[in-house]
C-alpha cells in the first residue's frame, strides 16, 4: 500500500512541485500553516525519523540541505524560517512517510503549540 506522499512522488496525486532530485521532492503543503509552507519528502519510504537508520544518513542530511536551499530560493533565508519534523501521535504526525516542513514568511511563535 503506497503512502499518500508515494502517490504524489509517482504522480498519481497532483501536487504543486517546488523541487525534485534523485533523493527527494518538495511540494507546497495543501493546508499551509504559514504563507510559505513546503514539504521536503524523501523518495525512499522512511515512515518517520524514529525509524531511520544509519543507512539513511545521507538522505536525512540531504533533506535538511534541500530545505535550507529552498529557503534561500523562496526568499526567506534572511527573514528566517523554521524546519519541523513531526514524529508520532504527540508530535502531530499524520502522514507516515517522513517529511520535513519548511515554514516562513511570517513570525513563528515559540514554544510551538
Ligand atoms: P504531518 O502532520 O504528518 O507532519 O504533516 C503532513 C502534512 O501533509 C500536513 O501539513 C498536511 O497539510 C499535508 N498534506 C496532507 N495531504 C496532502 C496532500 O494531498 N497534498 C499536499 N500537498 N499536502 C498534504
Amino acid at each position: 500500500m503506497k503512502t499518500l506522499f508515494q502517490k504524489i512522488i509517482d504522480r498519481e496525486i497532483p501536487a504543486k512541485l517546488v523541487h525534485e532530485d534523485d533523493l527527494c521532492i518538495a511540494i507546497h503543503d495543501i493546508n499551509p500553516q504559514a504563507p510559505m509552507h513546503v514539504l521536503v519528502i524523501p523518495k525512499k519510504l522512511i515512515a518517520r525519523v524514529a525509524e531511520a537508520t544509519i543507512a539513511d544518513r545521507a538522505t536525512l542530511g540531504h533533506l535538511l540541505l534541500t530545505a535550507a536551499a529552498l529557503a534561500k530560493k523562496l526568499g526567506v533565508a534572511e527573514s528566517g524560517f523554521r524546519i519541523v519534523i513531526n514524529n508520532g501521535q504527540d508530535g502531530g504526525e499524520t502522514v507516515p512517510h517522513l517529511h520535513v516542513h519548511l515554514l516562513g514568511q511570517r513570525p513563528l511563535g515559540w514554544p510551538p503549540g
